[in-house]
């Protein structure tokens, strides 16, 4: 490899060779720089602001059968449950009280949540809160649902790719599903004018560093609005319970890289983070990321949309865990905002 630094290349190319990629995922050497240059960019763009989103979770039952997800179809232990409009509707309304300008509506891809309800749905929230954005998070559908979704008023959608190799996709995820079609969902969505977020999981079971790779290219073919990513977390129920979970070092390098080949990005530091590590979400602030998703589930169900073990702030009312976290940002360094939270724009510099 050259003997350049590959944190200055990175910041002057928002770019970056595969083997300087590889030489900065492999050891904690760079990290120092790393993050300090990922937090200089992410204050160039949005300042101190963190912006907070309201994550309500429709429902845990599912279609599908994803090899790592706690509430794949074939979970037996897995107790089920969905929330009705009214209820979805009353989360809303704690979280607008609250400061929420997102609702992030997501669920398993459940077929009772047909096109006319989520789109019945969507638009009752459009109609009460005008000035929020709406961001659904089901899983995939035909582009024609997601049209009439968009129409409805959502504006914003998050499908994770999960990984971006189709050997390794294959070894995540049953026949059934396929990662050319997973993409295609993404672009479908870009072409009707959502905003975007994909994302992928750190250390799910079988990835290699080149698989990390393949994620960064496929988001710089993408171009999204945001990009959520997280450790893989262990769920005893799965046909992955004896692999070990992600690592939050390989995680957090993982936020600071993104957030230096993508400037204006939005990236959460993701509940997953903050249940690996106690302070994991100041950590992925720290590191990169601005965005923060709070849930806002009724109590009562928060502990059956267990994607993996041990999530955190899964007996904490929204109200309670919206004033913690506002200290914990503070103290971090940064500041809760109440806005819609929009991508900035290149250009749109402080
Ligand atoms: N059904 C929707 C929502 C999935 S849940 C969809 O398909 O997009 C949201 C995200 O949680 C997933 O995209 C996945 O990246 C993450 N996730 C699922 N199981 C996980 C696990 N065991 N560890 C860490 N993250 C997980």
């Amino acid at each position: 490899m050259p003997n350049t630094d590959p944190v200055a290349a990175l910041c002057r190319d928002r770019d970056l060779p595969d083997e300087s990629l590889f030489a900065l995922l492999a050891t904690d050497r760079y990290d120092t720089a790393l993050f300090s240059a990922a937090d200089r960019v992410r204050r160039q763009v949005y300042g101190d602001e963190v912006y907070i989103r309201g994550l309500i979770e429709i429902s845990n039952y599912c279609k599908n059968d994803c090899y790592y997800c706690g509430i794949r179809k074939s979970n037996r232990n897995a107790t089920r449950y969905r929330l009705s409009e009214k209820e979805i509707l009353a989360c809303c309304d704690t979280g607008y009280a609250l400061g929420f300008r997102t609702f992030v509506l997501q669920g398993g891809e459940d077929p009772w949540f047909t096109d006319e309800r989520v789109c019945h749905i969507v638009s009752e929230i459009r109609r009460r809160f005008p000035d929020c954005a709406i961001t659904l998070s089901l899983g995939e559908k035909p582009a024609e649902s997601y049209r009439a979704y968009f129409e409805a008023g959502a504006n914003r959608y998050l499908l994770r790719h999960e990984t971006a190799d189709e050997t390794h996709y294959r070894k995540l995820h049953p026949d059934s599903m396929s990662l050319r079609h997973r993409k295609d969902c993404l672009f479908a969505l870009k072409r009707i004018g959502y905003q975007v977020g994909s994302g992928f999981m750190v250390g799910s079971p079988y990835q290699k560093t080149e698989h990390l790779i393949a994620d960064l290219r496929f988001l710089q073919e993408l171009q999204p609005d945001m990009i959520g990513i997280g450790p893989f977390l262990t769920h005893a129920d799965t046909p992955f319970a004896d692999f070990p979970n992600g690592s939050l070092p390989l995680t957090l390098r993982l936020v600071a890289i993104l957030r230096l080949l993508f400037p204006t990005a939005l990236i959460p530091s993701t509940t997953a983070l903050g249940t690996i590590h106690p302070q994991g979400r100041e950590m992925g602030l720290k590191a990169g990321a601005n965005v923060v998703m709070p849930n806002l589930s009724p109590v009562g169900v928060r502990r059956l949309y267990t994607l993996y073990d041990n999530k955190i702030c899964t007996d904490e009312e929204a109200a309670e865990s919206r004033a913690r976290l506002e200290k914990r940002v503070a103290d971090a360094g940064y500041r809760i905002v109440t806005a819609v939270g929009d991508r900035k724009k290149e250009g749109d510099r402080l």
